[in-house]
Order: C-alpha cells, then structure tokens, then sequence
C-alpha cells in the first residue's frame, strides 16, 4: 500500500471517530488490522469500565465463544457477555478500510435477534449501520430511500439534497414514484419539501389530497398520505427524505415519524462522512499531484522545458484552458511573459512595464487573485491584456505570486473559458503548486548561469575558447558525415596594443566588447562566434563555402571599421585583419585544429600586408 493510500485511510478513519462521539450505541471502529481507532463513550464503558481502548487489538479485550450470525457471543475478561456485530468498512474500490463494531451487551439468553423488543426497532439499528457504511452518495441516497420504505411499509419515498448555498435542490431519489424534476438543480419551487428545508421540522399529512399545499403532479401520481423530516447536522440543512402512501385508507403515524426521524439523522451523519471521505481522496490525491510535480520540478533544469512541467501539473490538478507564467526583471522593471500557453499553441515571450498587466500587479503587491467572472473592464484596470491569448477570452482565472525567500520573482496564472472554474481550495493548491515552482525556476537560472559562464566569455559574452572549439568540432564531424561546406575566420584587431597604451586597459575593453557586439550584429544566427583569447576572435560559418565566407569576412571588416567606437575615453578608430579557411566539399577532410592554422596563417598574411584587410588560406583541396 503507497503512502497516499495509508493517509487515505487514516483521514476516513478519523472522520469516522469523530462521528462515533454523537452516538448513544456502544460502537466501536476498528483498523484492517482489527486495532481500535475509535469507541464511542458506551462502547469504552463496556468494554474497560471507560478507560482508554484506543490503540489496542480487539480481539485482546473480548473472547470469541459462539459466531451466530448475524453477530458473534462473546465473553469480557470480567466474565461479562457480549454480543458484537460486525460491518466491514470498505473504499469505494471495495478496498478494506476497517470495520465498525456493534456490541450489545448480555448472553446467549439476550441475543439482539431474539431480542423480543419492537422488531422495527432492531430492524433501524441494522438500517443505521448499513447507511453509515456507504462512502458515496448515490449509495447512501439508494439505501436510505429503499430501507426507509422497508422500515414504514410505505409506497414510495424520496430523498432530496439541498444546497443552502445556492438556495437550490441539486439532486433527488425517488422509489416507487417519480422525481419531481429530470436532473441538474431544481430552484425554489412548490412543494412541501421546501418548508422542511425552511423550518427545518417534520410534516405528517395524511389528507394529502384536500392539502392546500399539495401540488398537482404529485396528485396525479395518486399521493395521499406523506411523511417527510428534514436531514441535517446541528449547522446545516442537508436535504429532506419523504414517504408515500400511494392508496387511499393508509396512514403515517407520530411512530413511522420518529423512525423516519433516526433514519434522517443517520442520513445526515452518513452525508457528512461520505463529504469528507470524498474531501480526503480530494486532499491526498491533490497532495500526490503536488508531490509528483515536484519531483518534475526537481528534475527539469531547462527553463522553457521547467514552464512546460508546471503548465502540465496544473492542468492535472485543476481546469485549465491557458497557463501564464511572467517573470519580473529586476533590472529593467519589466515582466517578461516567458511562457503563455492553451492545450495546442504556446505564444513567443513577451515584455510589458511591471506597472502594466496581471502578473505585473500579482508581483507588485504579492496578492492571490481568483476571479470569478472576467469583465472586459478589468483590462483597463489592470492597464493591460492580462490574460491569455486563447481563441476564446479568460472567462475565470487565478493568480498567484512565484516567491523565493520572500522576494516574489514573478506570478502564475491559470485560465479558464468558463467563468467560476475555480473554488477557493484551488487557489490554495496553486499557492502549493506556485512555491515549488518558484524554487525550480530558481534552481534552472541559477544552472543556466553557471553554465553560462562555464560556456561564454565573461568580457564579451561570446564563447569562450573551450567551448567554442567544442562546438567547432561537432560543425566540422557534421559537415564532413554529410560533404556540406564550411568556413572558418580568424579575426584580430590591429594595432590593440596601441589601444591599450593610449586610452587604457579599460576603454581597450569597451572596444573589444563593442567589436564582438558588432561581430554579432553582422552574423547569421547558426553563425558561431567565440573569443580566442586577447583581441582575437573567431568565427565558425556552417553551410558556407569560401567564396561566401570571403563577403562575410568583407561585410564583417566594413562593419567595425566603419563607425569609431564610443568609449568613455572618447570615439576610438579600429580596424581588424581576417583571415579564412574553408573546408570545401569536394576538399580533403580537415580537423578544427587544421583549419585553425590555415585561417591564422592567411591572417598573418594580412598582417604583414599592411592589416585591415582579408586573406584566404592557399589552397589546401
Ligand atoms: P596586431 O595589429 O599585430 O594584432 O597588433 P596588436 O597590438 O593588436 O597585437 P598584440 O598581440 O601585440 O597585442 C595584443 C594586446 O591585446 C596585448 C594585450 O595586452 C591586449 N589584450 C589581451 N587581452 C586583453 C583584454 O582582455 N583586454 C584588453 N584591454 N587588452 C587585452
Ligand atoms: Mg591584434
Ligand atoms: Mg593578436
């Protein structure tokens, strides 16, 4: 059994102890492993005078003397007698859980069968049991009806359940007479179950027919005699459960009306079980959610692949039609919109103020937002388009902050379509969802730095030698395997020393910066470009043959010569010197560090020429 399972388990069972406190039985609950979890106060007074059972087998308090269904005799050390009753307690998935004693006390003489009390009384204490072992509602609202029938004799009955939030019915069960509506939830209407739901108390109208009160559809199906109770807990009205005689000369009596009154009451502590199972399965398989995703999290240390993960863990754990994810820019005051995404589409990023949009407001003031109903007029209020780009416009959305340490780095959103997609309960668990995920991002910029400046030259923000030479060697195994053309250019400033003496070493380094910008600025993106070391630079040309490379070379050299560069100390004149290697297709295989020698030995030529100009290598096919 996995950890979630056993936490299941134990919250059901929990709800369960907490019910058995209202109980005037003696009833006991027991684990699968047949430990007392819980007693209620007759129970604990039976079985050890009202000291503490819990935490101890059953089977060490009580022996066994004779199983006669449906409950087994049994002896107490003190010699006392008991009859102990047993209803196995099960998940939906028919999984045991547990079991829920009855004991009765006294001997073979006195067995709960043979008891010669009211049989409808002994037949309730049965029904009772079996209601409170049903975790789902259909269930529950099946059985009730159905036993409540049984129990009165009566023709047909009813459960309704209501919901007091919404002032609504939102679902019923009728046996032996039809609902009153086809389905989905039922508004304030006519009909006597709406003055239970009002005053809370029973109604017992045996002149259905003459009752001002009786509405027409249920005289057609030939009611004449009612008896219905409310169903509630001591805070919330839950429903009300009705019986039918559905024949002229049967009456309810104050009798049926007080059974039917047990049953209810059994009823509403069954609802309330089944609530808070159904609210537990919700909580562990919500908490299992979170605890996967955050491993995904843990694992995933590129970004756009860490963004993908959290869209992915929220969709799982609530609706969601478009994921938003901003992140703040500290630098530039900015929320840059690094990953905004539906089911199919993901939009390029995108930047806006951090005084404009959602996620800028979400990272301005650290609130949780869920909106139930997006209005168009929110955009002007939050100065900007803050939701997604879906075909369909944000209907509900929430949003929450990314915080590390107390700084909020950016804010999370999801979207829906519909409006009123999201309860409270799922804004908390993207708070959960959005914790983690702050640490993951994090975590991935953090990586992507060191990587970063394990990769890239720290002057000029190109790479360094290492890795370029390793990217080189991938190019040319590359262009090799499939005869595709590539070039190779050295390129070194003139005359840097010079630079360097009359403006200073760090001016020298404005220019340099300025020169690999310039490299940039001029270069196809599949271009490679690296830092050689000093003032040299180079730059590896896939699918490029010499003669392309020659006007690259010529486009490269126009554009840094072209304009002074603008230092602190003043406009600074430069000029560099190329030189190339190309390793045509139909040429011999070379190895990066050939073309290395070839390129450096054509730009010595440059050199000696006079610089600010190119040259090829000689031939080398
Ligand atoms: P040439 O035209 O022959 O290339 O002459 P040059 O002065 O450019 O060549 P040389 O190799 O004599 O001088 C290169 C200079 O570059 C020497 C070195 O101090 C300087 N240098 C190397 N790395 C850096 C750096 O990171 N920043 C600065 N400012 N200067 C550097
Ligand atoms: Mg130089
Ligand atoms: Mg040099």
């Amino acid at each position: 059994m996995s950890s979630e399972n056993v936490s299941v388990t134990a919250l059901i069972l929990r709800a369960w102890s907490a019910l058995l406190e209202q109980t005037g039985d003696a009833v006991v609950l027991l684990d699968s492993s047949g430990v007392i979890l819980g007693a209620s106060a007759p129970a604990r007074l039976l079985l050890n005078g009202g000291a503490g059972v819990l935490g101890v087998p059953f089977h060490t308090l009580v022996e066994r003397t004779a199983e006669q269904a449906p409950a087994d005799a049994c002896c107490l050390p003190d010699g006392g007698a008991i009859w102990v009753r047993r209803t196995p307690l099960n998940d939906p998935d028919q999984r045991p859980l547990g079991e829920l004693l009855l004991l009765t006390p006294g001997g073979p003489e006195a067995h709960p069968v043979d008891e010669p009390l009211d049989p409808r009384e002994r037949q309730l204490r049965e029904v009772t049991l079996t209601i409170s072992s049903a975790l789902d509602i259909e269930t529950i609202l099946d059985r009730v009806v159905q036993l409540s029938i049984d129990l009165i004799g009566a023709d047909a009955g009813i459960l309704v359940l209501y919901d007091a939030e919404r002032d609504c019915v939102w679902t019923e069960h009728a046996i032996g007479i039809p609902r009153l509506t086809a389905s989905g939830p039922v508004l304030r209407g006519p009909g006597v179950m709406w003055e239970i739901f009002d005053q809370g108390k029973p109604l017992l109208i045996n002149d259905y027919m003459s009752d001002p009160r009786a509405i027409p559809s249920r005289l057609e199906q030939n009611v004449h005699a009612v008896v219905a109770v409310p169903v509630h807990t001591p805070h919330k009205m839950l429903g009300a459960l009705g019986l039918f005689y559905l024949q002229p000369g049967r009456q309810f009596t104050r009798r049926d009306q007080h059974l039917l009154e047990t049953v209810a009451h059994q009823t509403a502590v069954a609802l309330e079980n089944a609530r808070l199972y159904q609210t537990a399965l919700a909580e562990a398989e919500r908490r299992s959610l979170l605890y996967r995703a955050s491993l995904e999290f843990g694992q995933e240390l590129e970004l756009d692949g860490l963004f993908r993960a959290i869209h992915r863990a929220a969709a799982r754990l609530m609706p969601c039609d478009t994921c938003v994810i901003g992140l703040l820019d500290t630098e530039r005051q900015e929320i840059e919109y690094v990953y905004r995404a539906d089911a199919v589409r993901c939009w390029p990023p995108e930047r806006l103020p951090l005084n404009r949009g959602l996620p800028g407001f979400i990272v301005r003031t650290g609130v949780s937002l869920r909106i139930t109903g997006c209005e168009p007029e929110m955009q002007a209020w939050f100065g900007a388009e803050p939701f997604g780009a879906g075909a369909q416009p944000t209907g509900s959305l929430l949003a929450v902050a990314l915080y590390v340490g107390g700084q909020s780095i950016g804010a999370l959103s999801v979207q829906a379509e519909a409006s009123d997609a999201y309860t409270s309960a799922d804004l908390d668990v993207l708070e959960t969802l959005a914790a983690t995920a702050a640490i993951a991002i994090q975590n991935a910029r953090l990586f992507n730095q060191v990587q970063e400046l394990a990769t890239l030259d720290a002057l000029t923000g190109v790479a360094n030698r290492r890795h370029f030479l390793e990217l080189a060697q991938r190019e040319v195994e590359r262009a090799e395997r499939y005869h595709r053309p590539l070039s190779l250019l050295v390129v070194d400033v003139d005359h840097f020393k010079h630079i360097n003496d009359t403006y200073g070493h760090l001016t020298g380094d404005q220019v340099l910066r300025s020169i690999a910008a310039r490299l940039r600025d001029n270069l196809r993106e599949n271009d490679l470009i690296g830092r050689f070391g000093g003032e040299e630079f180079l730059v590896l040309l896939p699918e490029t043959e010499e003669e392309q490379a020659l006007q690259a070379a010529e486009r490269l050299r126009g554009a840094i010569g072209a304009w002074p560069v603008i230092t602190d100390e003043g406009e600074v004149g430069v000029s560099v010197s190329i030189g190339v290697a190309s390793h045509g297709c139909t040429g011999q295989p070379l190895s990066v560090q050939q073309l290395l020698k070839f390129a450096d030995d054509a730009l010595y030529v440059a050199k000696r020429r006079g610089r600010n100009q190119i040259q090829v290598a000689p031939s080398h096919a």
